[in-house]
Order: structure tokens, then C-alpha cells, then sequence
């Protein structure tokens, strides 16, 4: 799989040396690792990986996911993943991802606590603030990175916040990281609004937890017309707009958006397909595939969720014409702003929420911007564009490295 996406990018990098492309297939390090943690008072042995994919910008970075479906396969295509998702959001880190193979639902909180530390000794020797700084993902959360930070701090024998992001505020964590994905979003939102001129902007988004939500926040707050928002039940419809204060309200109240009073229902699958301007996938994988492609509507497509659109799916929808940002982009937001929380801890500085939404623009504006010029350049689309951008960007420095 990695060998055909590199594959798809080495006709545009032909000043190249292959090695280089084929030293991104693999990681520079795959760990796996068993450790025992009593569960139901019986002691039960768990497995878990690391894998550190690239590090020629920085520490290895990506999150460690705690699920029963966790497979070593994945978490190398992750890691993978990461690279590409740190080199186009240009922060100084390379590519890695964890997980344990344990299903947290079946656990107390002691017993995820056990595993959360259990799981750090195990890796505490090839992790640390220079050299690999995990954060979280899947059922993993800012307590979990909290017990971890105390248990490697303990390992090493002094404080040690800057080993991982993601951690509560009060103990090392950045102002703004809640809101970092859905703001990154928004801050792409205004850059296709200025690069292509659009008016009367109406919105939908899919999924309404950490990054739909704060995306369609800042969206309404600056004037868009958000028409509709969906979580896991189904959606609500307004044409002229929704109040998403109102809809944030009813959902924290009820669980769902769905019957928000004052609105019209509509079902996931009918959010996709509406007459919008802008659309915005921000739950899941694979929402948008060849069975609905050729009923998109929407001229432009911000990826909040991580690979919402399947391959044939964007084949078809890039031969429409539709502008696609792509995920590496689109949601950098929240690997930026971890990086700000490395950088906070590393140097022992606390930054306001101002300040950190200012950088995250400036990063995100940045990063779109040299994605947009670099797809121009080679007359492709902006995935593609990202992942030359990615791609070069850790081949120049994999060459000076070994010039
Ligand atoms: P979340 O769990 O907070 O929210 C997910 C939302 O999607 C919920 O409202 C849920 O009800 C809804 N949902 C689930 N299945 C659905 C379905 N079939 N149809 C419609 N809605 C559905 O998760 P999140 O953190 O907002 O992440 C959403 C996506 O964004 C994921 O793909 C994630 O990988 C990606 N992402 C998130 C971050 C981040 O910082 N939160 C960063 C990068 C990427």
C-alpha cells in the first residue's frame, strides 16, 4: 500500500534517488512489546507496538490508540501517516504510533491507569522529549497522558512534561488544543474563501464531536451560514443557518443533535448530497464513496475527519472539479498545536490561547499555501500537491543528512 502511494508521487520527484523511496516504505524502528497488568483481579498479559517511521525533522510524534482491533500493520501505516501529516504541516517532528491491543470499555479506570503506565515502561527506552513524543488517539485521552507523563518522569527521575502532548492544562498541556483541529479548518476555510472568491458561503458538516463542532463554532462565529451538522444518529437542517450554540446545547443535553427543536431532520447519507458550498466530512473514514460520489453537490471539500473520501470516490470527484483538502492538511491543526505544547514544555513557557490561535494560523496559512503553489506547479490536485510537498520535504533533508 505505502509502496503504491509513493509510487503515485515519484513521477513529480524525479531528481529523487530511489533509495530514498524506498527507505519510506519501511520504518526506521517497529517495537513490540507484552507487558502484565492484573485485569479482574487476574494477571493478564496485553500486547502493544511502536512504531518510529522517520525522524530526519525531529522526535518521532503520533498518537498511541488503546483498541481490541489493533494490529501492527496498522499502527506501521499510521506512523506512516504521520510523517506525511507532520513534513506538509511543517513542524519540526517526523512520523510514529502506538497502541495496545485492550479493549478499554471492559476496564475499570484503575485498570486503564495499570495499562497506561505499564505500557510507558515498556517503551520508555526508546521514547522521550528528543526522541519520540507520542500523544493521544483512539480511547486514549488527556488522564491517560497524564498517568504516562508521571510514569516516565518517574523512570528518568525528574519531571519530564515535554515526553508527550495531549495533557490536561494543568499539567503541561497548550491552551487551544481542544479547539486546534476544527480551528485549523476554519483557518483553511478562510483560504479557500479568499483564493476562490467565494460568496454567500453555506456549510455543511458531518460529525459534530472535537473537530466538527469547534469548526462550525469559528465558521458561524465569522459570518458562515452553517445549513446542517450530523453526529453518529442523524443530522439537523436549516437553510438559513443554524444556531450552533443551540444545537451544541441540545446535543450536551439529549446526545444527540437530532430533533433540535425549530430544525429539520435530515439523515447522514442526505447531509452529504446537499446543495452547499463547502463540505465538511469531520466523523469518520469512508464516508464518501463511489455509491454517492456523483451526487456531491459541493464545489469544495475540507477533510476535518481522517480519510472521509475512499480512492475512487476522489478519482471521480476530482474529474468533476471538485477542490479537495486533503486530511494531511485539513487537519494538521491538531499536530500543530502539539507541537506548540512540546515547544511550551521544552522551554518552560505558558502561552495564551491568543497566541497559540495566532501561530496556528500562521502554520496552517502557511502550509496550505505552499500545498496550493506546489499542486499548481505540477498541474495536479491539492492531495497530491500535499504529498509532493511531504515527500520532498523529508527527501532534501534525508539527503543533506547523508551528503
Ligand atoms: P469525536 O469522537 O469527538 O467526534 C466524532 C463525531 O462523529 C461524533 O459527533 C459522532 O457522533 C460522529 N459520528 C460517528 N459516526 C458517524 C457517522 N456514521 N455519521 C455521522 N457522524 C458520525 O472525534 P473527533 O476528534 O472530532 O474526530 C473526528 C475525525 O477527525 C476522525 O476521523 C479523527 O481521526 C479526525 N481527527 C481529529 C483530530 C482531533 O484533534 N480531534 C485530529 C486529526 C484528525
Amino acid at each position: 500500500m505505502l509502496k503504491d502511494f509513493l509510487a503515485q508521487i515519484k513521477p513529480y520527484l524525479s531528481n529523487i534517488p530511489s533509495y530514498v523511496f524506498e527507505k519510506l516504505e519501511t520504518p526506521d524502528r517497529a517495537v513490540e512489546v507484552s507487558f502484565i497488568v492484573k485485569i479482574q483481579e487476574r494477571e493478564t498479559v496485553l500486547k502493544g507496538y511502536r512504531i518510529q517511521h522517520n525522524n530526519v525533522h525531529g522526535p518521532y510524534k503520533g498518537g498511541i490508540r488503546f483498541s481490541p482491533f489493533v494490529s501492527k500493520e496498522e499502527v506501521n501505516y499510521l506512523a506512516f501517516w504521520m510523517s506525511i501529516k507532520t513534513a506538509v504541516a511543517n513542524v519540526p517532528f517526523g512520523g510514529g504510533k502506538g497502541g495496545v491491543i485492550v479493549d478499554t470499555k471492559k476496564l475499570t479506570q484503575e485498570e486503564i491507569e495499570a495499562v497506561s503506565r505499564a505500557y510507558i515502561r515498556a517503551i520508555a527506552d526508546i521514547i522521550g522529549p528528543t526522541k519520540d513524543v507520542p500523544a493521544p488517539d483512539m480511547y486514549t485521552n488527556p488522564q491517560i497522558m497524564k498517568w504516562m507523563m508521571d510514569e516516565y518522569s518517574k523512570i528518568v527521575g525528574k519531571p519530564t512534561p515535554a515526553v508527550i502532548t495531549g495533557k490536561p492544562i494543568k499539567s503541561g498541556g497548550s491552551q487551544g488544543r481542544i479547539e486546534a483541529t476544527g480551528l485549523g479548518g476554519f483557518y483553511i476555510l478562510e483560504s479557500l474563501v479568499r483564493d476562490y472568491n467565494l460568496k454567500d458561503v453555506k456549510i455543511a458538516v458531518q460529525g459534530f464531536g472535537n473537530a466538527g463542532y469547534h469548526f462550525a463554532k469559528f465558521a458561524q462565529e465569522a459570518g458562515f451560514t452553517i445549513v446542517a451538522v450530523s453526529d453518529s444518529q442523524g443530522g439537523v437542517y436549516s437553510e438559513n443557518g443554524l444556531d450552533i450554540d443551540k444545537v451544541k446545547e441540545y446535543k450536551t443535553s439529549t446526545g444527540s443533535v437530532i430533533n433540535t427543536p425549530d430544525y429539520q431532520h435530515i439523515s447522514n447519507k442526505d447531509l452529504l448530497t446537499l446543495n452547499v458550498t463547502v463540505l465538511v466530512p469531520a466523523a469518520k473514514e469512508d464516508v464518501i464513496t463511489e455509491e454517492n460520489a456523483a451526487n456531491i453537490r459541493a464545489r469544495y471539500i475540507i477533510e476535518l475527519a481522517n480519510g472521509p473520501i475512499t480512492l475512487d470516490a476522489d478519482t471521480m470527484l476530482e474529474q468533476k472539479g471538485t477542490v479537495i483538502v486533503p486530511d494531511v492538511l485539513a487537519n494538521s491543526g491538531g499536530v500543530t498545536v502539539s507541537y506548540f505544547e512540546w515547544y511550551q514544555n521544552m522551554h518552560n513557557e505558558v502561552w495564551s490561547k491568543d497566541t497559540v490561535f495566532n501561530k496556528l494560523k500562521d502554520y496552517i496559512t502557511n502550509a496550505y499555501n505552499g500545498v496550493v503553489h506546489t499542486a499548481k506547479e505540477h498541474d495536479v490536485s491539492l492531495r497530491k500537491g500535499a504529498y509532493i510537498v511531504a515527500v520532498k520535504r523529508i527527501a532534501d533533508k534525508m539527503l543533506t543528512n547523508n551528503g
